[in-house]
This record gives C-alpha cells, sequence and structure tokens, in this order.
C-alpha cells in the first residue's frame, strides 16, 4: 500500500471579529489543505495555516514547502509512515515550517488511524479518550458592552469557561472589559485572559494584580514568547496561574520553561508545533513535572481544528478546557465541523480525522500523483 496522489489547496476565511495577534489585527485566516491518497482509495488530510506573529512561517512559505515535499510523499510505502512521522523535521522543505509539518504529520496521522480502523482520538488515547472535548469560548478585544453580550451569550449555551483577550489597550480599558464580562456572567464561569506577548515584565505584574480581583483562572503569554526571564519574573510575582502559549515552540522549549518553572501551564497548539508528533512530545515533557496543559487550534479549518480535537480527547480527562471552539470565530468554513454543544465539542468517531472535503473544494488543486 503506497500514497498515489497528492492534492494541495489554499483556503481564506474571514474572521467576524478582527483577530488580535502580536503582529496586529488578523481579518481573515489563510491556510492550505493538503490531502494524501493511497491505493486503497483512503484520504489523509492535514492543515496548514500560520498565525501572523506566531513564528517566521508565512501563507506563501508554507505552500511552497509542501509542494516540494509532495513529490517526496507521494510513492511513499504505508509501513513507513510511521519513519516519515519521525523523521519530519529533517524534511528539508518544511524544516523550518511548523504548520506544514504539521499538514504532512496530520494527513499521514489520519491514513494510519484509518488503516487501524479507529479514530485518530482512539489511535493516539486508547481506552481513556474522550467523547467530547470541554472547550472555551473566547472574546477578543472588543469593547465591554460587546465582551459581556459574547460572555453571556456563550454561557447561555452551557460554556463554562471564557478566554478574554486583554493588552495592547490602557490598562483601565483591559479591567472595564473584564468587570462587564464578570458581572455579567456571574462568579461560577471559569474566565482565562491572554495577552499574547502584550506586556513587559512590569506591565504584567501590575495588571495581574488588578486584573486577579476578578478571578481568573489562568493568564496566557503576558510577555514576549523569547523572554523566558520576564516571564520567569511574572510567574514569580503574579497573583494569577501564569499559561505560556507562544513561547512552546517544541520539546526543547517547553523543557527550557519548565526547568526554569516559568509557566503553571503549557498550551499546545498541534499545529504550531509541527504536528501530532510534536504534541506528543511536548505533553510527555510536561506530565514528567506534574504541568497541565491545554490543547488549542491555531483558528484554522475545520481539518486543523479535528486534529486538535483529536489530540485533547486523547489526553482523557483534564481540569481546563480547551481551546477548541475557535470554529465559532469564523465567519464560514471549507466544510462541517463538530461544533460546540453544551460547552463541549463532540469528537468525530468515524475511522481517523472524520472530516471530509467536497470534491468541489479540490477544483484547480496542485496535484502530484504516481506516474
Ligand atoms: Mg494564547
Amino acid at each position: 500500500m503506497s500514497i498515489v496522489r497528492a492534492r494541495l489547496k489554499p483556503y481564506s476565511l474571514p474572521l467576524r471579529d478582527p483577530w488580535p495577534s502580536a503582529d496586529g489585527d488578523v481579518r481573515e485566516r489563510k491556510g492550505w489543505i493538503l490531502e494524501l491518497k493511497d491505493e486503497a482509495g483512503r484520504v489523509g488530510l492535514g492543515d496548514a495555516a500560520p498565525f501572523p506573529g506566531f513564528g517566521l512561517e508565512t501563507h506563501a512559505s508554507a505552500g511552497a514547502g509542501l509542494k516540494l515535499a509532495m513529490s517526496y510523499l507521494v510513492g511513499f510505502e504505508r509501513d513507513r509512515y510511521a519513519a516519515a512521522l519521525v523523521d519530519l523535521p529533517l524534511l528539508a522543505p518544511v524544516a523550518a515550517a511548523p504548520t506544514a509539518r504539521s499538514a504532512i504529520d496530520c494527513a499521514l496521522h489520519d491514513l494510519i488511524a484509518q488503516g487501524a480502523n479507529v479514530s485518530l482520538a482512539r489511535y493516539l488515547g486508547g481506552a481513556g479518550t474522550l467523547r467530547e472535548v470541554p472547550a472555551n469560548v473566547t472574546i477578543p478585544r472588543v469593547p465591554p458592552e460587546r465582551a459581556a453580550e459574547l460572555g453571556k451569550r456563550a454561557v447561555s449555551t452551557g460554556v463554562r469557561t471564557l478566554k478574554l483577550k486583554v493588552g495592547g489597550a490602557p490598562p483601565r480599558e483591559d479591567e472595564a472589559r473584564l468587570r462587564a464580562l464578570r458581572e455579567a456572567v456571574g462568579p461560577e464561569v471559569h474566565v482565562r485572559v491572554d495577552a499574547n506577548q502584550a506586556w513587559t515584565a512590569d506591565e504584567a505584574i501590575q495588571a495581574l494584580c488588578t486584573l486577579a480581583a476578578y478571578d481568573l483562572e489562568y493568564a496566557e503569554q503576558p510577555v514576549g514568547a523569547d523572554d523566558l526571564e520576564a516571564l520567569v519574573r511574572v510567574r514569580e510575582a503574579s497573583p494569577v496561574r501564569i499559561a505560556a502559549d507562544e513561547a512552546v515552540r517544541d520539546t526543547r522549549t517547553a523543557e527550557m520553561l519548565l526547568y526554569r518553572s516559568a509557566a503553571d501551564i503549557l498550551i499546545l497548539k498541534p499545529m504550531a508545533l509541527g504536528g501530532l508528533r510534536e504534541a506528543r512530545s511536548v505533553l510527555n515533557t510536561a506530565e514528567e513535572r506534574h504541568v497541565p496543559v491545554v490543547v488549542t487550534s491555531l483558528v484554522e479549518s475545520a481539518v486543523g481544528r479535528a486534529a486538535a480535537l483529536h489530540f485533547a480527547a486523547s489526553l482523557g480527562s483534564t481540569l481546563y478546557a480547551h481551546g477548541l471552539a475557535t470554529g465559532e470565530a469564523l465567519g464560514r468554513d471549507i466544510t462541517s465541523a463538530p461544533a460546540l454543544q453544551h460547552g463541549s465539542i463532540p469528537v468525530p468517531e468515524k475511522p481517523g480525522l472524520g472530516v471530509e472535503l467536497p470534491e468541489d473544494f479540490w477544483r484547480d488543486a496542485y496535484t502530484v500523483e504516481v506516474e
């Protein structure tokens, strides 16, 4: 059994509200869908959607890397899929492109799980796998009334955890937005904040001392991803638990963060880490030190979100809701996807990823076939 065809197609999806990033507001999410088809007619899907300000990879570089890698993947024998996963960081066209690697990693995992006739979650997690994954709803940096409205709407559907974007605004605005949200949803709902690297260490400590009054679950990436010392300082002084997000780039950076006790929680974005294999490696590092992880998607298409959902489900029960409901932020999607129901997302039970794309989607796709 071998891979007989690879197809690649770009997508561009509008966001309902502008999404703050370390690189300014994002208004559309662009990515690539990779499809690998085997001799038995199975197709494995993967998504590559670099997030502006999250590493150096761009939409163009991810696409260029994937096109080159496709020629290498077509003709690949099934008994070498696992080796291909392990060797992926060494594959030259995508070595410096984590989301492109993630697309290949997920498409191969999809094929492997389908070959084993189990869902991807079950393939990764075995018996303890969740059937549905509790998820938070993210509230962008909107005015206080809109934050309150979005929070109330989410809670009325059964959501128990909200994440509010902060930073990049005067501290008083952040406090007003958080106060409006907390007053709207009451004391029982978990509220976490995410500054996306917006603060200096001093600003972060000051802000978190103020925002702590509104009972926060944790604060994500208060300072720059490259400033380990700042994160250590903030964690020491902050009354709020600290989660590292953009700073978690791979197993090596996760080890450094934990070695320096720079974070109470690690955020794992399988796509940003280069796929499910690297995400599992970071997970092992966190578990060794009894540090909890939260899995999040990268506001990508249904394909990438499904991979993150399966990964989160494979971890079993969890203390924290995962950041997987980012599909709610998109104005449309490339295909239907499991959505939030009463605060959780049901995990597809079909073999593999459980996502299908209409044949229409592939019109004018870049294609490499066995000759
Ligand atoms: Mg974050």
